[in-house]
């Protein structure tokens, strides 16, 4: 027997064991489209596969890894409080949740807060609470209050929202959905005011739509929003899920234009990057309408997230991220202008929330993806035609360099 024949031999009765990239793909739903890569590890903007490649993050798994990943301080909250109380329900109170509440509503400027887990949750709450203050404050005829909504929002993936996407694919197959929702155009606020009736209950809006494809709306937009939506007596409910917690360099993206909205949800970010931790927040009167039994969740509010959460919140004020977020972000944007490429027909953004539009004769925004991938940087398109670049908040100057390099090289590779 040669060696090559007995190698081959071996290699048929000893088979190698499959790949995790390949046992998620036969066992697991295909709901989402990875890159091929399998990462193990990762330490602040930087992320490592299984073959001990270093890669920088530009994506911190969709704005939830503002700290970088396993941040020393936040992973210390987490194991020290997970090995003395993790999960009670709310049955009961424990020591973390009132105090990660008040540091909440204290940092936001709201009067109360409501603990969940995921972003769309804290959505559903904001949701429930608007129709019941509709119905108990306004006096809406009962089962008549209606939701407006932007076009092109995203707020997550059940049932209710997705039956107020546009978008078609959030849709397609998973009706009938549920009414009591209306669209207008984001960005345009007298649409808004057009759509407005006596049973208008809330007008639920993304300050920057971060899905749609980092979109910013016009200056003046938010404010505009505020003074139509007390004139009519309509909540103005922010869902700063992606935008809150210093993201856009600003703690909340609704502070650029001075505006306090009635209900903000927040969500990915508050969990530290450790664990889903999302809130609705909301002024008194709102937040009055539950009472105990109206809504709830088994995990939301857990002492371990109440002491992540708190503990991240402490950390965006002790590294100043949000005044970072804001120069590197603007640093950032500058450097990828720089690029001067023609494939890219727009950046923008703020603060650490920018998206590349890339030229669609040129390539696609996920091919441009792959090659950021072989460049070292991982990151996700939006949309089909946006490279969205937004890194962990602790980025530093020399890593935003390498990414707008790795960016440049990625488009030359392209072209070649
Ligand atoms: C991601 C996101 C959500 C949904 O959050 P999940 O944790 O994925 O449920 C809601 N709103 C906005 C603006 C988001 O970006």
């Amino acid at each position: 027997m040669t060696t090559a024949a007995r190698a081959a031999a071996l290699r048929h009765t000893v088979p190698t064991p499959p790949s995790p990239l390949h046992l998620e793909a036969a066992y697991g739903a295909h709901n989402y489209h990875p890159l091929p890569i399998v990462l193990t590890r990762g330490a602040g903007a930087y992320l490592f596969d299984d073959a001990g490649r270093r890669y920088l993050d530009m994506m911190s798994a969709y704005s939830a890894v503002s700290f970088g990943h396993s941040h020393p301080v936040l992973v210390q909250a987490l194991t020290e409080q997970a090995g003395r109380l993790a999960v009670t329900s709310r049955a009961f109170h424990t020591d973390r949740l009132g105090p990660f509440l008040q540091k909440l509503c204290r940092m936001t400027g709201m009067a109360r807060a409501l603990p969940m887990n995921s972003g769309a949750e804290a959505v559903e709450t904001a949701i429930k609470a608007a129709r019941k203050w509709a119905y108990k404050v306004k006096h809406v005829p009962e089962g008549q209050a209606q939701i407006l909504v932007a076009e092109g929002n995203f707020a997550g993936r059940t049932t209710t929202i997705v039956g107020f996407s546009s978008e078609a694919q959030y849709r397609d197959g998973f009706g009938p959905f549920a009414p009591g929702f209306a669209s207008v155009p984001f960005g345009d606020a007298p649409a808004l005011e057009a759509a407005i009736t006596p049973h208008t209950a809330a007008f639920i809006v993304e300050p920057i739509q971060g899905e749609a494809g980092i979109v910013v709306p016009p200056a003046g937009y938010l404010a505009a929003v505020r003074e139509i939506c007390t004139r009519h007596n309509v909540l103005m409910i922010c869902d700063e899920v992606q935008t809150g917690l210093g993201r856009t360099g600003a703690l909340l993206a609704c502070d650029h234009e001075g505006v306090k909205p009635d209900g903000l949800t927040l969500g990915k970010a508050l969990g530290g990057g450790l664990l889903p931790v999302s809130a609705f927040l909301a002024r008194d009167d709102v937040m009055a309408q539950f009472t105990p039994g109206d809504h709830g969740s088994t995990f939301g509010g857990n002492p371990l997230a109440a002491a992540v959460g708190h503990a991240a919140l402490l950390l965006l004020e002790r590294e100043h991220l949000v005044q970072r977020a804001a120069e590197q972000g603007a640093y950032l944007m500058a450097q990828v202008q720089a690029i001067a490429h023609p494939a890219i027909t727009e950046v923008r953004g703020r603060g650490l929330l920018v998206g590349v539009e890339i030229d669609p004769a040129f390539a696609s925004a996920r091919a441009v993806c792959e090659a950021l991938m072989h460049e070292g940087v991982l990151t996700k398109d939006t949309h089909h035609t946006v490279v969205r670049l937004a890194p962990p908040l602790v980025i530093e100057r020399e890593q935003i360099d390498a990414a707008v390099q790795a960016l440049a090289r990625a488009l030359r590779r392209l072209k070649a």
